[in-house]
């Protein structure tokens, strides 16, 4: 382990996998099997603070970092050569208030966690239309699926997110709370991250945990509760 993953490994809690780690291999492997790149480490966070963490001490030591959720990204923008990867896939807890139709996703979950404990209440909303693309990748790229007809895309659903910021604060963001940041959120990684300002918004969006609407399965009336929902929406501790 370099000097600079070492430090890291000091006050950070979950897993540091080097290029000498046995699990390696795995660790840097994406759904693309044709991306084969090689990151400085892959950290694979067990909360907020971890990536606040990777986040700050990237940034001092002048390493690249990259946000990896349920790594479909054709591309492979969730591994990238010498980079440090922020790994979430470790961060998957789905949280539904069934009273007002709305889920709390942790930022690598994947949409069979979603619809496995919003399905237990009688909710949808629309996901990818595989269960096992990552649900903050899918929606920050606008997201399409089986109830978009009726629904709209994934990210039309989007009610807040919690944000960590280039410079490892935590914010949240919704309509009324950062609304320029939750906007941000809702118009597309991808382009953000070729403009300068997208560099600080796009790096920000690194871990959503994104609150999503839900609509009541065979529920056709009221169902499109996106715009009633984003005003309705505060965040909760
Ligand atoms: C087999 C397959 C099926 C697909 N089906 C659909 C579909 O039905 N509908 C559809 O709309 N798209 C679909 N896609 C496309 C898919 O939505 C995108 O590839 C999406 O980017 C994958 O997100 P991910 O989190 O799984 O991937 P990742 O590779 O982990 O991430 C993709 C991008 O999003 C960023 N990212 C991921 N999580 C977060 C987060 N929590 N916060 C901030 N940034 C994050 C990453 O940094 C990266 O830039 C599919 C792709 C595949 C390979």
């Amino acid at each position: 382990m370099d000097s600079f993953l070492t430090g890291l490994a000091k006050d950070f809690h979950g897993t540091l996998i080097d290029p000498a780690h046995a699990d390696y291999d795995a660790a840097r492997a994406i759904w693309n099997g044709a991306i084969d790149r090689r990151p400085s480490a892959v950290a694979r966070v067990r909360s907020a603070s971890d990536v606040v963490t990777v986040l700050r001490r990237s940034q001092a030591a002048g390493r690249h970092v990259c946000v990896r959720g349920g790594g479909h990204s054709a591309s492979g923008h969730s591994c990238i050569d010498d980079a440090v990867v922020i790994d979430l896939g470790g961060l998957r807890e789905v949280t539904v208030n069934a009273h007002r139709a709305i889920a709390r996703v942790d930022g690598g979950a994947l949409w069979s966690d979603v619809d496995r404990v919003t399905g237990a209440h009688g909710l949808a909303t629309t996901g990818g239309l595989i269960s096992h693309t990552g649900v903050g990748g899918l929606t920050l790229g606008g997201g399409i699926g089986w109830l978009m007809r009726k629904h709209g895309l994934a990210v039309d659903n989007l009610v807040g997110a919690e944000v960590v910021l280039a410079d490892g604060r935590v914010v949240r963001a919704s309509s009324d709370e950062n609304p320029d940041l939750f906007w941000h959120c809702a118009v597309a990684a991808a382009i953000l991250a070729s403009s300068r300002s997208s560099t600080s918004a796009c790096i920000p969006c690194a871990t959503c945990s994104p609150a999503w609407s839900c609509t009541r399965r065979r529920a056709p009336a009221r169902c499109s509760a996106s715009s009633a929902s984003r005003r309705r929406w505060r965040p909760t501790s």
